[in-house]
């Protein structure tokens, strides 16, 4: 089962991502993890991608399709994969399209939440500089505040979730992501979900719809 998460920054598409992944036993790759390790790391793709980030825009296309395309060939990923955060352009769509040629995508999740809602969102994520994990303060709380329930490392505020790059984010996802809804609308793959009620209901709905 192939599937991408469409929504805007911050409609739970990582969350819902990570829940799928376990579920269904196939790898969850998001393109922001993977710029967020490479920046962690020190690496030259990295540093490249951080002031793109850091800015509240998108890393150009050059730098994430390969990446992406290339990831999607390993073997861990011959019984499916779920794309989280990619892609996020046309170029990007259309580079994926062309890549799995008649091997198409099965599901386009698009997760909905108005822009109203996102900015809260994103003020209350708080992500674990260990592994990974996102919480939220009021939404999704650690056991132990301020402490991963994973692994116990510190939970940080991302600095692209700061109500000034928000903003910017948002006004990014209308203008070069949102075409990508009508993109997967006319390939019949695209499934729509309500992204503001609670997070293991929104689950429930997805996996209603995959089986
Ligand atoms: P995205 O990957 O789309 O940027 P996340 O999955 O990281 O978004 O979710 C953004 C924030 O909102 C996180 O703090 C997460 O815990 C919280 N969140 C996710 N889904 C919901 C939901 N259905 N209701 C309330 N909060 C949610
Ligand atoms: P995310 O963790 O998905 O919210 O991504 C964080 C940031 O990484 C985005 O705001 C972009 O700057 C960058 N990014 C992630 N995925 C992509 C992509 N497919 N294309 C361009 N930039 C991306």
């Amino acid at each position: 089962m192939k599937i991408i998460m469409l929504g805007a920054p911050g409609a739970g598409k990582g969350t819902q991502a990570k829940m799928i992944s376990e579920k269904y036993d196939i790898p969850h790759i998001s393109t922001g993890d993977i710029f967020r390790a490479n920046i962690k790391n020190g690496t030259e793709l990295g540093k490249k991608a951080k002031s793109y980030m850091d800015q509240g825009l998108l890393v150009p296309d050059e730098l994430v399709v390969d990446l992406v395309v290339d990831r999607v060939q390993q073997d861990d990923c011959t019984k499916g994969y779920i794309l989280d955060g990619f892609p996020r352009t046309i170029p990007q769509a259309e580079a994926l399209d062309a890549a799995l040629g008649e091997d198409k995508i099965d599901y386009a999740i698009d997760i909905e939440v108005p822009d109203s809602n996102i900015v809260e969102r994103m003020g209350g994520r708080r992500a674990c500089v260990g592994c990974g994990a996102t919480y939220h303060i009021v939404y999704n709380p650690t056991k132990e505040e301020g402490k991963c329930d994973k692994c116990g490392e510190a939970l940080i505020l991302r600095d692209d979730d700061k109500p000034e790059t928000v903003q910017k984010r948002l006004d990014v996802y209308h203008e070069q992501t949102q075409p990508l809804i009508d993109h997967y609308t006319k390939a019949g793959s695209l499934v729509e979900f309500d992204g503001t009620l609670d997070i293991n209901v929104v689950f429930e709905n997805i996996i209603k719809v995959l089986g």
